[in-house]
């Protein structure tokens, strides 16, 4: 059951949190922060494109004192509807300008060439999209699940993933690692945290030091980390560790998160959702070493919050993406191979490797 939504609320002088609900998920909400400037309010991310998400940020502004008119930009975490999705009517309602990290940038570029794609064939491509279907069945099948498995699993959750494929806006401004971001009257730092996206960034302010994390580093969860088909020379699990460490390191006394609720220990954080990635990529090792074991082998033998056989086709499809991540970390580290030119994708241990565990 999806959590009850906070209220709108000041978190240091003239800086708020605002719950914007988050629509058929178990997230419940997004949490969207406001910083008041003397050009007009900033966000930091904007919430995801719905009307009841809409009125909840405009009720936001509201009890913050101001109006959505009045914003001056918008910041974006990263490139995930529940985070920018809002960011384009702001825009419109305001001429706020939106900005975010490069690497997430080109990922809007490939959604909206793949959109375009969509809509000749299809003239409801927000309806429900037959490409992800077919998307979801060609990373299942290359992952090695047999036709039985695929035909007996639970119908896949295609309404709400395909309606992610709504128009995301492209940024008027791009962001870089360590740059002061734009909100007058404030010494705010951007940080690159590649990893659960390719541009993902926090926001660091070390005068009242509180890090607003975006979904980088959550409470208790941890964010999904996975690899894409299209991305075949990255190591997102690997960078994800990294920026793990490269916030570890920041002066801060309060994390702000996008979801769930904000939070005193940074340091511990990083330590126990750096911990839950080891004791995975352990897991799967003792799992190699029993012999090469398919994608799909494997993500079945791993320990999910749910049992493997109660997971739908799409979360299926996450947890193989976020196994590939671990293999591909693996696999980079000279940890694991993959068997080259061998569908379903197949991985073993390398030869004479002892498992580190
Ligand atoms: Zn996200
Ligand atoms: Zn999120």
């Amino acid at each position: 059951m999806a959590p009850s939504l906070p209220v709108t609320e000041v978190v240091r002088p003239g800086l708020w949190s605002i719950a914007v609900p988050f629509p058929d998920n178990p997230l419940g909400y997004t949490l969207v922060y406001l910083i008041e400037s003397d050009r007009g309010p900033v966000l930091v991310d904007a919430g995801w494109d719905d009307d009841e998400s809409w009125d909840a940020l405009v009720d936001g502004f509201r009890a913050a004192g101001t109006n959505v008119a009045e914003c001056y930009g918008v910041l974006v975490t990263h490139v995930h509807p529940d985070h920018h999705g809002l960011s384009g009517r702001v825009r419109e309602a305001s001429d706020a300008w939106v900005a975010m990290h490069e690497r997430d940038a080109v990922t809007i570029q490939h959604l909206s060439s793949a959109m375009e794609q969509d809509g000749k064939r299809d003239r409801h491509p927000t309806q429900t999209s037959p490409d992800f279907t077919d998307e979801l069945l060609a990373v299942l099948v290359d992952a090695g699940a047999s036709e039985t498995e695929l035909a007996a699993a639970p119908a896949p959750t295609v309404r709400r993933r395909a309606r992610q494929f709504r128009p995301l806006v492209a940024p008027d401004r791009t962001v870089d690692d360590g740059e002061h971001v734009d909100v007058p009257g404030w010494d705010i730092t951007a940080v690159w945290t590649p990893g659960h996206t390719p541009g993902h960034l926090c926001f660091h302010v070390p005068e009242h030091r509180i890090l607003l994390s975006g979904d980088h580093v959550l409470p208790t969860i941890t964010p999904h980390i996975s690899i894409s088909r299209r991305d075949r020379a990255g190591d997102p699990l690997g960078d994800f560790l990294d920026s793990l460490q490269k916030v570890a390191c920041l002066d801060t006394d309060e994390v702000l998160p996008a979801h769930r609720h904000r939070f005193g220990d940074l340091g511990q954080r990083v330590t126990e959702i750096t911990r839950h990635h080891l004791d995975h990529l352990a897991d799967i090792e003792a799992i190699l070493a029993d012999g090469p074991a398919s994608l799909w082998q494997i993500a079945a033998r791993l320990r999910w919050n749910r049992p493997w056989d109660q997971y739908p086709l799409g979360l299926r499809r996450s947890a193989v993406n976020e196994t590939a991540a671990h293999l591909r970390y693996l696999a980079r580290r000279d940890r694991a191979v993959r068997f080259k030119g061998v569908r379903p994708f197949t991985f073993g241990l390398p030869e004479g490797h002892l498992p580190e565990r």
